[in-house]
């Protein structure tokens, strides 16, 4: 059985990782969880799970945390905020920690839990868009594994089992298009919040729903791909594929290229995270090529997602920059589900943002600095006039 701990275990990664251990209780155990606020579904977590120690990120909750589990025979135990939550990152004989946590709060404890030895189930962003300049040098040291929870990632992983270093000449993220792919660049200007959150093949939620549509989360993804497998940003390329069937591919250098395939469920990748480097069988429905009769592919248009050349620049740039582009474009995503401003509003005000920035990026930035440019993007777009 391995040992593992979710941070996060509330969230949409927690609970499907945790669904995965509730199929397979004889491939996983929990020793730790940690959740932000919800202590109703962290009780139920704590009675059907029984790990040894658990933190809840909001302090005040405590004591209500602590009298609902009051009943349970061997309570696990409990910590509160985020010391508690790194506490429950590092702690005990867990191989993988799953860090499920939303924003720059999952820095901290995974920075615990990679010093603890731990491998990640990566599924928080911040880590490597914000955090690398400080998460790989710590990863090396401390000789961990980042396993990809992302179906992309998961994907190229995936297709890197047996490749020999300088194997890899290329990789080709897919991306369905998000809710606007079949509109024309030019109605774009005319979109509601409504028109933004219907995605075409993932339920997900709204923040990563609009950077479907502005593809965004693409543009974030591709400066993940390029902390972990190393590959420059020329090498890193976008295809428009609306089935969601192959979650992307690499290129090796003799030409050969590889793909990942399934259904659109983020059970797959989370497991094979989880699993690594075993395989497990399961029951789930078994990917059928005939019934999805026709993969295609197109290429992006720069015109309708501005937003994915912010991100290759966000990424060239390097240092700061990607966690000014990613907090930037979260602030401009909740003004614009906030009605606050026009769907085409969000590219433009990460750029302007980033313009600002330029002068005051650092190539060697230590945890605050990173942490410090995260706050400054969030305040600089809440600055810009609304009106333009
Ligand atoms: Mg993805």
């Amino acid at each position: 059985m391995k040992p593992i701990s979710i941070l996060g275990s509330t969230g949409s990664i927690g609970t499907q990782t945790l669904d995965i251990v509730a199929q397979y209780p004889e491939k996983f155990r929990v020793v730790g969880l940690t959740a932000h606020s919800n202590i109703n579904l962290l009780a139920a977590q704590i009675g059907q799970f029984e790990p040894e120690i658990v933190a809840i990120a909001t302090e005040e909750k405590l004591p209500a945390l602590r009298s609902r589990i009051a009943h349970i025979p061997n309570p696990p135990i409990l910590l509160a905020g985020t010391k508690g939550v790194k506490e429950v990152a590092r702690y005990g004989d867990s191989q993988t920690v799953v860090t499920g946590i939303v924003g720059c709060a999952g820095l901290l404890p995974t920075i615990a839990a990679i010093k603890a030895g731990k491998d990640i189930a990566l599924a928080n962003k911040e880590t490597l868009i914000a955090g690398a300049p400080v998460v790989l040098p710590l990863v090396k040291q401390h000789k961990v594994r980042l396993l990809p929870a992302d179906s992309e990632h998961s994907a190229i992983f995936q297709c890197l089992q047996g490749v020999p270093e300088g194997g890899l000449r290329r990789i080709l993220l897919t991306a369905s298009g998000g809710a606007f792919r079949d509109w024309p660049a030019d109605k774009l200007s005319y979109v509601t919040v409504e028109d933004a959150l219907k995605h075409p093949n993932w339920a997900m939620g709204k923040k990563i729903t609009i950077d479907s549509a502005t593809l965004m989360n693409k543009g974030l993804e591709v400066i993940e791909a390029h902390f972990l497998f190393g590959l420059d940003y020329d090498s890193i390329d976008i295809v428009i594929h609306p089935q969601s069937i192959i979650h992307s591919l690499i290129e090796l250098q003799d030409t050969s290229m590889l793909a990942q395939l399934g259904w659109a469920d983020m059970r797959l990748p989370l497991l094979y995270a989880l699993s690594y480097p075993e395989r497990i069988h399961t029951n789930w429905q078994q990917l059928d090529l005939v019934k999805m009769g026709s993969l295609t592919f197109s290429e992006p248009d720069d015109k309708k997602y501005p937003c994915m050349e912010l991100a290759y620049g966000a990424g060239r740039a390097g240092g700061l920059m990607p966690a000014v582009l990613n907090a930037a474009n979260e602030q401009a995503v909740a003004l614009f589900l906030e009605g606050k401003i026009g769907f085409l509003d969000i590219p433009r005000f990460i750029e302007k943002v980033m313009e600002r920035y330029i002068t005051h990026n650092n190539d060697n930035p230590s945890l605050e600095d990173i942490i410090a440019a995260d706050q400054w993007a969030r305040q600089a777009i809440k600055q810009l006039p609304v009106s333009q």
